[in-house]
């Protein structure tokens, strides 16, 4: 650590405001983070953006030999993560409480499916869906509210309590979902955080230390862009959430009116992201992950999309109008650039792998060649999609008036504008076709 402190204190100023606009924004917030004692792994995740395995014992913080850093995306996948399995044993539980975390910016990519099945019917199951920071602005909370739940419903998810919109990294409506779930009556077991890898849990756990803990921020976990950081299940006791400030989240979170004391020995567990492996950050490296994902509310681009081109999104996804009469209107919402060619110049563009070219604006991938030619071929994920005009798609006897194509994590298009009695048609491509959902959005 020390090394690493001395080596970046020699940078000028202005390069390590750059690198670490936090930590270097005010000489009071970095004495403050210098105090914390990190594991080496988590140093380097939280200075760094660097997932290292280590054999040595968490305590151990030095740099040592047998840490080794590692870009591959694959590391994380073979060690790090748990399968749905785990859940089972949430089956045989009774009145746990089950907090289901999603990504809004990658939804349904981000939802565990079947989860009424994998979770059992007696514990009450709020649907928590993370990073409303990054939305547009004005968004229309019961609408999203409303698409969450039937898209939630055809994915096997049913039996939900409650919904809640919220940002972690923000803390925005923290305290709102927190009312909530003391709402909730009869129960006496653990509260669960469950969700996809990188939806934001760890984020949230530590919301919850920032907005009830006094010194919250001395105990946060550590959370990062890179998937699959929280090796094992990590359990807060209750009872540090004390009494300071006369804010107490086992009466806010455990509002069971009983005096034994029972909530000195529950826990609010922190879980291993489940694996989907339809999210696309599995096929990217650490800094590939870092520069698709968003730091700000995404802004949206309109495009006047004609019959015959192709919308290329980052080096990841790419969309082509196939056929139609007319143009319609197409909406990129993602950090990633995008840009329209001809259908046959995209075909091009792919086959040339140009993007190891520093300039190339259509990233990830990004790197060498050895790296690219590891990198999927972008292939056709759906066929023929038919968008039929606007005024007459439907869902759920609910007008809709546009259609969302989502490439998991990595942003959306959206479709509209096709005539009344036209029909369009376009064939949606992503890395080896995988991680592409067509989605509906209501009126
Ligand atoms: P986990 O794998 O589910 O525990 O996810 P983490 O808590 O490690 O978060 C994954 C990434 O999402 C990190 O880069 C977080 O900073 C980011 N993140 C989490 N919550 C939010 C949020 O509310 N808004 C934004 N913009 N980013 C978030």
């Amino acid at each position: 650590k020390q090394e690493i402190d001395d080596a970046i204190n020699k940078l000028p100023e202005d390069i390590k405001r750059l690198m670490y606009p936090f930590e270097y924004s005010s000489t009071s917030t970095r004495k403050k983070n210098e105090e914390r004692i990190f594991c080496q792994r988590c140093y380097n995740l939280k200075y760094h953006n660097k997932l290292t395995t280590t054999t040595t014992s968490p305590s151990s913080s030095s740099s040592s030999s047998s840490s080794s850093s590692s870009s591959s995306s694959s590391l994380w996948q073979e060690t790090l993560t748990m399968d749905k399995s785990f859940l089972n044993f949430l089956q045989k539980k009774k009145n746990s409480i089950i907090l289901t975390i999603i990504d809004i910016i990658d939804f349904p990519g981000s939802l565990i499916k079947n989860l009424d099945n994998l979770i059992g019917k007696n514990n009450p199951n709020i649907l928590i869906a993370n990073k409303i920071d990054l939305l547009p602005k004005n968004f229309d909370e019961n609408m999203i509210k409303i698409w969450l739940k039937n898209h939630c419903s055809e994915n096997g998810l049913k039996n939900i309590h409650d919904i809640f919109l919220c940002s972690a990294k923000k803390n925005w409506l923290i305290k709102d979902l927190c009312n909530e779930i003391s709402k909730i009556k009869n129960y006496n077991d653990n509260i669960y955080l469950i969700g996809n890898t990188n939806v934001g849990k760890s984020e949230l756990i530590n919301s919850f230390l920032r907005t009830y803990v006094h010194n919250g921020r001395k105990y946060e976990v550590t959370s990062s862009h890179i998937p699959g950081t929280t090796i094992n299940m990590l359990g807060l006791p209750l009872n540090i959430f004390g009494d300071t400030f006369g804010k107490n989240i086992r009466g806010i979170l455990f509002n069971n009116n009983n005096n034994n004391n029972q909530g000195d020995r529950r826990f609010l567990f922190d879980t291993p992201g489940i694996v989907n492996e339809n999210q696309l950050f599995h096929f990217l490296d650490q800094e590939e992950i870092k520069m698709i994902t968003p730091q700000r509310n995404i802004r949206p681009f309109t495009y006047i999309f004609k019959p015959g081109k192709s919308l290329l999104f980052g080096g990841l996804g790419r969309i082509d109008y196939k056929m139609g009469k007319n143009p319609i209107r197409i909406t990129v919402f993602s950090g990633l650039e995008s840009h329209i060619t001809s259908i046959e110049k995209a075909d091009e563009f792919y086959k040339q792998l140009s993007f190891y070219e520093e300039d190339h604006f259509l990233k990830p991938p990004i790197g060498s060649i050895e790296r690219l030619k590891k990198f999927p071929e972008i292939i056709k994920s759906i066929k023929n999609l038919k968008v039929v005009s606007n005024e007459k798609l439907y869902m759920n006897t609910k007008k809709i008036s546009i259609l969302d194509v989502v490439w998991s994590g990595v942003g959306w298009c959206s479709i509209g504008g096709v005539k009344i009695g036209e029909t369009a048609i376009f064939d949606i491509w992503s890395p080896d076709g995988k991680g592409v959902y067509v989605r509906n959005v209501p009126l």
